[in-house]
C-alpha cells in the first residue's frame, strides 16, 4: 500500500514538472520545513490508561519531581478512579499533563454496532470529562482518544475522528518515523506488562527512539531504524503490587522517565507530539504563492480537534526575498530564534515572507540573531498569553515568566506587540 502511494506521488511530481516545463512557469516551492521532534533527537509519549487511583497516588509525585516529563491519562468511568477522584486528575491536568478519552464504560466498541451507543461512549464521554474537570478547576480540551482493548473498525474510527484528532491503538514496537505519515486513527504503542516486557527492554526502546546504537547489523526482515522516532508507550497502573500484571513499579517508571531525559528525547503528551507530527505533514507540503514583495504560504487544518495552539519549530527558505526578509503571521512579525529557525503557529493557517518597507528598521531579526537576550525580547511586547503544553489558553502573564500562582512545570508563553509576536517554552 505504501509502495503504491509513493509511486503515485512520484508520478504526480513528474507530470507537474513536464506541464510547467512546457508552459515555462516555475513550480510553486515548498519553503517551510519543520524541524523534527521540536528540535530533539526523538520523542516519547507515556500514556496511562483506565483512570486508576494509584496513578494519582504513586505517579503524580514522580511527575511533580520531574518537570521535563508530561504524560497522557486516558480516562474511563470503568472502575472508580475518575469518579472518586476527579480533583486528582484536574491537578494532573493543571500540572501540564494531558487528559484523553478511553470511553465511558470501557466496553468492546466493535461489537456495539449502533451509532447512538458509540456516540454516548465516545463523543458524550469526551464532553463529560471536560465538564467534570472544569468543575474541579481544570480547563481541558479532550483531543486524543485511546480505544479499549485496541479494538476498532471503520465505524468506530469515524466516530472517534468526529471528536478527536488522533487515536492511540496498541501493538508492535510503538515507534513512528518522522517522514512516514501514520494512520491518525491507528497510532501504535509499545505495551508494558510485567510478564510481557522488562525494564531493560523499555530503556533500550528509549535508546532506539533516540537513535542511540548501531542499527546497521539489523536483519533485513526486522524494522529498519534510520533516525530518531516517536515512541508511544502504553501503561496502566503504577504500584509495587506484583499481582497486578499491567502495573509498573514506581521506581521503574521513574528510571524510565529519567532515561528519556538523559537521551534528550522530547517527553511530552501524546496529543502534543501528535499535533506537531500531524502538522508537519501538512505544512511541509504547503506551496508558496508570490506576492509583490515576497510570498505567502497557506495551509489547511487537517482536523478541527487539533489543539488551539500548535507551535512549530521550522526553517523557512527566505532566499528569494533576501537577507532581511520579514516573516509574519496574522500581521505580526516573528523574530527568528538564535539558530535562524522560527517558531510559528500552525493554527494560524498561513504565513507571509516579505522585504522590509523603506523606513522599516530591518526587523528585530538581525538584533535577535546576535543578542537573543530576554531583556530585548520583553521590550516591544504588550500582551503575554500563557498556554499549557497542550495548547490550552490558561491566562495572561506580564512577561516571559509564568505567574507564581501556577504549578511548577513547562508552559508556552506567546508575546505580542502591535506588529510582532514570539512564542517561547518556559519553565516554572
Ligand atoms: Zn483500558
Amino acid at each position: 500500500m505504501n509502495r503504491n502511494k509513493h509511486s503515485f506521488v512520484k508520478g504526480a511530481v513528474t507530470a507537474c514538472t513536464i506541464s510547467f516545463g512546457l508552459t515555462g512557469l516555475s513550480m510553486a516551492a515548498t519553503p517551510i520545513k519543520t524541524i523534527p521532534w521540536n528540535g530533539h533527537v526523538g520523542a516519547v509519549s507515556f500514556t496511562f490508561d483506565d483512570a486508576l487511583e494509584n496513578q494519582i497516588q504513586n505517579l503524580k509525585p514522580l511527575l511533580d519531581e520531574n518537570p521535563n516529563v508530561h504524560v497522557t491519562f486516558f480516562l474511563t468511568n470503568m472502575g472508580d478512579g475518575f469518579r472518586k477522584n476527579p480533583a486528582g486528575y484536574a491537578a494532573l491536568a493543571n500540572a501540564g499533563n494531558e487528559i484523553g478519552n478511553h470511553t465511558d464504560s470501557h466496553g468492546h466498541l466493535t461489537s456495539v454496532g449502533s451509532n447512538d451507543e458509540l456516540d454516548k461512549e465516545i463523543v458524550k464521554f469526551a464532553d463529560n470529562i471536560e465538564k467534570t474537570l472544569a468543575d474541579n478547576g481544570a480547563k481541558v480540551n479532550v483531543i486524543s482518544f485511546a480505544t479499549p482493548f485496541c479494538e476498532s473498525n471503520d465505524q468506530v474510527k469515524s466516530i472517534i475522528s468526529s471528536r478527536h484528532f488522533i487515536n492511540r491503538n496498541c501493538g508492535w514496537h510503538g515507534r513512528n518515523e518522522w517522514d512516514v505519515e501514520p494512520e491518525w486513527m491507528n497510532i501504535m504503542a509499545k505495551i508494558w506488562t510485567r510478564s510481557g516486557a522488562t525494564v531493560d527492554e523499555m530503556l533500550s526502546s528509549l535508546d532506539t527512539a533516540a537513535y542511540i546504537g548501531n542499527f546497521e547489523g539489523a536483519n533485513p526482515w526486522e524494522v529498519q531504524v534510520k533516525g530518531g522516532t516517536w515512541l508511544v508507550v502504553l501503561n496502566h497502573g503504577v504500584t509495587d503490587d506484583q499481582g497486578d500484571d499491567y502495573a509498573i513499579n514506581p521506581a521503574d517508571i521513574k528510571k524510565i522517565f529519567e532515561h528519556a531525559i538523559e537521551n534528550k528525547l522530547w517527553a511530552a503528551p501524546f496529543g502534543t507530539i501528535g499535533a506537531y507530527y500531524r502538522a508537519h505533514f501538512v505544512i511541509d507540503a504547503a506551496t508558496s504563492t508570490d506576492t509583490n514583495n515576497g510570498f505567502t504560504v497557506s495551509w489547511k487544518i487537517p482536523n478541527e480537534h487539533m489543539p488551539a495552539s500548535v507551535p512549530l519549530r521550522v526553517n523557512i527558505d527566505t532566499k528569494s526575498v533576501g537577507e532581511k526578509a520579514i516573516v509574519e503571521q496574522d500581521g505580526k512579525k516573528i523574530a527568528p530564534e538564535s539558530d535562524g529557525s522560527y517558531i510559528i503557529e500552525f493554527m494560524s493557517k498561513s504565513l507571509s515572507v516579505r522585504k522590509p518597507n523603506e523606513n522599516e528598521s530591518s526587523n528585530d531579526s538581525s538584533t535577535a540573531l546576535t543578542k537573543p537576550s530576554v531583556k530585548t525580547d520583553n521590550k516591544a511586547y504588550t500582551k503575554f498569553t500563557l498556554f499549557d503544553l497542550n495548547g490550552n489558553r490558561l491566562g495572561t502573564a506580564n512577561d516571559f515568566t509564568v505567574p507564581a500562582n501556577y504549578p511548577k512545570g513547562t508552559y508556552i508563553i506567546r508575546a505580542e506587540s502591535n506588529d510582532n509576536s514570539k512564542t517561547k517554552k518556559v519553565q516554572r
